[in-house]
């Protein structure tokens, strides 16, 4: 079997100690493939080295919300770089944050529709992350559509209602292993509701971790909190298999080509 983690930051300094022996332990479960989003102007050069180095890396390049107010007055021209330096890399992560705090939604929207621009530009698909901004994320790309690539709204915790406006927009949503926490178990059951097809998996690793209990492998953090072992992508298998009645294998193929329409 072949997996493809959709959404991870292994480029994470706190995933350095561990990542040459977490991916032989991800490619002996069949795990292949990364896709590593770089969140900040900071990470990209580490994002671009890793996709370099590692065999089944690709690169994104993007500022997350929580860290664009350090971005510099050149970053869109340096993202462009690197972007075009790397024809196979897309978009991400970029999105709308109302949960952090102070968020700064109007520069948050002109950083994303700058994101959606140049994904129309260079026909890159792009991946978004929102939380608790799911009206004016709607709004921002149906007035400043993405490249016909397509989008990844990674870990859809969004709204039920929404999600046929999103694959009528071309979306992908992503299943994460945070979703096994008994307290998403409304998530994990509104993902029953989105067409195979639209469906992809990844791990946020090393953030967003499994319930302990469920985590496959588990890293010690420094300052002593689990990281989410980027293996925990096969709770997602397991589990998005369960709900659809489908065997792991059977439905590990219906993801991979998923992914490889979207990012390959
Ligand atoms: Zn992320």
């Amino acid at each position: 079997m072949n997996l493809t983690d959709a959404h991870c930051h292994l480029q994470d300094p706190r995933l350095a100690p561990h990542l040459d022996r977490a991916l032989e332990q991800c490619r002996s479960a069949g795990i292949r493939r990364w896709i590593i989003n770089g969140t900040r102007e900071s990470d990209w050069p580490a994002v671009a080295a890793l996709a370099g180095r590692i065999g089944g890396a690709e690169a994104a390049f993007g500022l997350h919300p929580w860290w664009q107010a350090e971005r510099s007055a050149n970053w869109l021209a340096i993202l462009e770089a690197f972007l075009v330096a790397r024809p196979s890399a897309s978009i991400g992560e970029t999105g709308l944050d109302r949960w952090m705090p102070s968020p700064d939604l109007a520069d948050q929207l002109a950083v994303l529709r700058a994101h959606l621009e140049l994904s129309r530009r260079l026909a890159r698909p792009v991946t978004l992350h929102c939380l608790k901004a799911w009206p004016e994320l709607a709004g921002a790309v149906r007035d400043c559509p993405p490249s016909d690539r397509g989008l990844l709204l990674h870990s859809y915790a969004g709204p039920a209602e929404m999600i046929p406006r999103w694959v009528q927009a071309g979306a992908r949503f992503s299943f994460s292993p945070a979703f096994l926490h008994p307290r998403k178990a409304n998530v994990r059951r509104m993902f029953r509701d989105i067409p195979l097809e639209r469906i992809l998996i990844e791990t946020d690793s090393p953030d967003m971790p499994p319930p302990p209990d469920a985590a496959l492998l588990a890293l010690a953090a420094p300052e002593g909190r689990q990281l989410n072992h980027p293996l925990n992508l096969r709770l997602c298998l397991d589990a998005l298999a369960a709900d659809r009645g489908l065997t792991p294998g059977a439905l590990g193929d219906i993801l991979e080509r998923n992914v490889e329409r979207l990012f390959f």
